[in-house]
């Protein structure tokens, strides 16, 4: 389990104390009772409802390292916001102090240099909507909603990850607050060793409060959904299976199993072909429209923005989730038979199976080169259990089980990002060969474990201690 209650024994602080921290901040300061608390503990999981002692809801880099200090001074646990997006719920602690980026938002273009400087607080959405007036962007994750600052720590796989690598790899500055609350610039001349665990190794170096982005001449691209019934599911997966496993770096095609209104259990092969010519897009994309016998075919050129706000009406703010994730290689005709019984067996409509295909550039990284190491071809598949009402039991049964039926056929080392509650030897096997050198660096960076509420990577001394 992830630790959801302060460990360390916090000392108390006083009104004064407080008053001392309010009044060196530009953002706010909240507590339980106060106007503005209980919004700043929803998250986008509707399903975690913590109760955090205090929330610094930063506008600055300075409020950030001030309220690093304040948890320090008084022993408390800390968690980190961007977005809220983590279906864990990572971003809030129950009665530690969260230290809340939501409202950092800025973002400048220098378009002649193709570089965005963004803050975490950022959606994606938000962010692309920023630079796609300037004909740039650059990979994101795959729907809007999610936190800059969370998606892009992970690793960040997303629709144009075939042309230009994943989000890290379009990363060339951080600003980050240490856990001593000192402000640094990491890049690849700067804090070089900072800036490579930070290429995927999540919040587990310091708090991220502004990132510089590469950004490529990108759009429209050929985008959209076909719709199959589950009917057909057998022959739709199998070529959906052959069909991505071809695809060139400029397509990149996922596949989502959910219950759709009006048609019912569904499988929606999503494509982005991100080229400059949309006639080979359109040559390339011919087999998927004419596979079968679609329902709906949506393709068409569209704005990235507009790729990005697809999925987003079916994961929406505040309903219950409980995701369970595993990565498989080229998956054979008995695990994707398998995947459609987990398909087949859902407890909700909300309910779905979200297939990400990780390849191209994002694959032809060392896996040496930055902290993320899964860098091969491979699926990423996320047993996403939704609900509306109720205790969810039989939704994160399914979301259990699903993972249980495939884990025969699962890969080692899954996305950090797309993790639950699975310890420390799933985080080892996330980052495989880099994980010493992370330990290192912990060791280096955060040597009490500071920042401990994420996909955690003991310091030395803790392991060493049992803790
Ligand atoms: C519906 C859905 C779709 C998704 N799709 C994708 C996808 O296509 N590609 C992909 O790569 N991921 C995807 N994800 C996973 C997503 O990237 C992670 O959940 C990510 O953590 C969300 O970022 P956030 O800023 O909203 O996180 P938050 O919930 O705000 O934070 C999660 C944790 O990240 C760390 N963190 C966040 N911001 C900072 C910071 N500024 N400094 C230091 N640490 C920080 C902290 O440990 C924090 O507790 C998806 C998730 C969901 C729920």
């Amino acid at each position: 389990m992830l630790e959801t209650s302060a460990i360390n024994k916090a000392s108390v602080y006083t009104e004064a104390d407080l008053a001392t921290l309010r009044a060196g901040l530009s953002g706010e300061l909240l507590r339980p009772g106060q106007a503005g608390y209980d919004g700043a503990r929803q998250l986008w999981n509707g399903a975690v409802d913590r109760y955090p002692a205090l929330i610094v809801r930063c506008q600055t880099s300075q409020d950030v390292a001030q309220a690093v200090t304040f948890a320090r001074s008084y022993h408390l646990p800390v968690s980190v916001r961007s977005g809220g997006h983590n279906t864990n719920g990572l971003a809030l602690i129950d009665d530690g102090l969260v230290i809340d980026l939501s409202q950092m938002k800025q973002v400048t273009v220098d378009p002649a240099r193709r570089i965005a400087r963004a803050e975490p607080g950022l959606t994606l959405g938000e962010f692309v909507r920023a630079v796609e007036p300037y004909g740039l962007v650059t990979t994101t994750g795959t729907c809007s909603g999610n936190g800059l600052g969370g998606a892009t720590l992970g690793g960040g796989i997303g629709w144009l990850m075939g042309k230009y690598g994943l989000i890290i790899d379009n990363v060339r500055a951080f600003e980050v607050v240490t856990a001593a609350g000192r402000l640094l610039t990491v890049s690849a001349t700067a804090n070089a060793d900072l800036f490579w665990a930070l290429r995927g190794g999540g919040g587990n170096f310091g708090i991220v409060t502004a990132i510089e982005y590469q950004l490529h001449p990108v759009g429209p691209v050929l985008a959209g959904m076909v719709i199959h019934s589950q009917a057909n599911a057998q022959a739709v997966m199998r070529f959906y299976r052959d069909f991505s496993s071809a695809a060139p770096d400029e397509l990149t095609v996922y596949a989502v199993l959910a219950t759709l209104p009006e048609i019912g259990p569904a499988i929606m092969l999503i494509a982005c072909y991100c080229g400059e010519d949309l006639a080979a897009g359109e040559r390339l994309l011919a087999p998927l429209r004419q596979f079968g016998q679609p329902l709906v075919d949506t393709i068409k050129p569209m704005a990235y923005s507009e790729l990005l706000a697809l999925l987003d009406p079916a994961a929406p703010d505040g309903r219950n989730y409980h995701d369970t994730a595993y990565s498989l290689k080229q998956p054979g005709d008995d695990a994707l038979d398998a995947l459609i019984a987990c398909a087949q067996a859902v407890t909700s409509p909300f309910t779905a199976i979200v297939i990400h295909h990780v390849h191209g550039a994002a694959t032809r990284v060392p896996a040496q080169e930055t902290a993320f190491a899964l860098r091969e071809t491979h699926y990423a598949i996320v047993n996403a259990a939704g609900w509306e009402e109720g205790d969810g039991a039989a939704h994160i049964a399914w979301a259990k089980e699903s993972l249980a039926r495939m884990q025969p056929f699962a890969s080692r080392g899954l996305y950090v990002n797309f993790m639950g509650y699975e310890g420390e030897a799933a985080v080892r096997d996330a980052y495989r060969a880099n994980y010493e050198r992370l330990v290192a660096l912990k060791n280096k960076y955060d040597p009490t474990n500071f920042f401990r509420f994420n996909q955690n990577i003991k310091p030395a001394a803790q392991t060493e201690r049992g803790l």
